[in-house]
């Protein structure tokens, strides 16, 4: 699975699953998304139907979870979550498909991990709310069409460019969602910190907002070692709290985290600033590919400092300067 570095244990997900907001009213930042997500709803309960297919792209910890919560929750439908690494087979789907409830709500994070023969049997889900189950094998097989209850699937995927276009163009909306804004991030952990009753300065609430590399799991996250930094050394939680807690875990000015920088050193470091190719930048890092495409460098080419050429990654200049290197003159110079 594509997750941050850092463990996911139970606590972790307890703690986030007591932060969701479970409404689009709360769900904080994403306008565009949130106004057309409310539409779509909106018309779908006043033809007292099941709402349509909707995709959710974007890197992890924006929200895509917590939208798919969202739409059950405000419809009041069932929901059911199941990931594309867990349907490995077409019979994996088929036993999901075939026990749905009317209207319920099928969330498969990570969809465009799904084995292939379990997407084409998605294609006719989708589209006519029917499966084809194929029984027996060789010369003696036969298709036996199955009916399905209607329902909504809820898609989310890091990498909306893996879809294959027949999948893709069966999801009535697809949502880009996007790096949150300081402000936002402030909203979300000005809210979090109440539902955990923490007391936490102003300054230091801005502080993590503003190093949490636009994403809302990160900024819930920074808040809890901040939280626990304040717990074990007694004293408030201020913005030196806060400084002195990121600096032990690696956090920088910018929100960049030991991945991002052993990305950026490895690009400026070994290969001269680049171009380099994803491949050889994830072994040199010893990281999947994916999970660099898919977590690092979104934040890396949003906040400029690297770009992604024809012929590989490029270091900015602003990276060199991040990391307090001089580019080296080249022959142009
Ligand atoms: P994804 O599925 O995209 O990886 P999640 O939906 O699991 O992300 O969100 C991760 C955490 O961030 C959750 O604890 C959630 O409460 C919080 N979060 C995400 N987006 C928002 C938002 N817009 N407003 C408030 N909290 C958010």
């Amino acid at each position: 699975a594509v997750v941050r570095p850092d463990p996911e244990s139970e606590a972790e997900l307890a703690f986030e699953g007591a932060l969701r907001p479970s409404s689009l009213e709360e769900f904080v930042g994403q306008q565009k998304v949130r106004r057309q997500l409310q539409l779509l709803l909106e018309a779908a309960s006043l033809q007292n139907r099941s709402p349509d297919h909707i995709l959710l792209a974007g890197p992890p910890g924006l929200g895509k979870t917590t939208l798919a919560m969202i739409v059950a929750h405000e419809g009041a439908r069932p929901l059911r979550m199941t990931s594309g690494p867990a349907i490995q087979h077409a019979g994996d789907l088929a036993a999901v498909l075939s026990s749905l409830v009317p209207g319920e709500v099928l969330f498969v994070d990570e969809i465009h991990r799904m084995a292939r023969s379990a997407e084409e049997m998605l294609y006719l889900a989708m589209e006519d709310f029917r499966v084809d189950i194929m029984v027996g094998k060789g010369a003696g097989a036969t298709s036996i069409p199955l009916e399905l209850a209607p329902f909504t699937l809820v898609g989310a995927t890091t990498r909306s460019g893996l879809l294959p276009n027949p999948l893709r163009d069966r999801f009535g909306f697809t949502a880009h969602l996007e790096f949150y804004e300081p402000e936002e991030l402030l909203r979300v952990i000005t809210r979090a910190a109440a539902l955990l009753r923490f007391e936490i300065g102003q300054d230091a609430l801005t502080e993590i907002s503003g190093r949490s590399r636009g994403t809302p799991r990160i900024a819930n996250r920074l808040l809890r070692r901040v939280r626990d930094f304040a717990l074990v050394n007694g004293g408030p939680a201020d913005r030196d709290a806060v400084q002195a807690a990121l600096e032990l875990y690696d956090v920088d000015d910018w929100g960049l985290d030991r991945l991002d920088r052993a990305v950026l050193t490895a690009i400026v470091d070994r290969f001269a600033g680049g171009p380099v190719g994803l491949s050889t930048l994830a072994v040199s890092v010893g990281e999947e590919a994916e999970t660099i495409e898919a977590v690092v460098e979104p934040f890396l080419v949003r906040t400029g400092l690297l770009s992604r050429t024809p012929r590989g990654r490029v270091a900015t200049p602003r990276a060199w300067q991040h990391l307090g290197r001089r580019p080296e003159p080249t022959a142009l110079d």
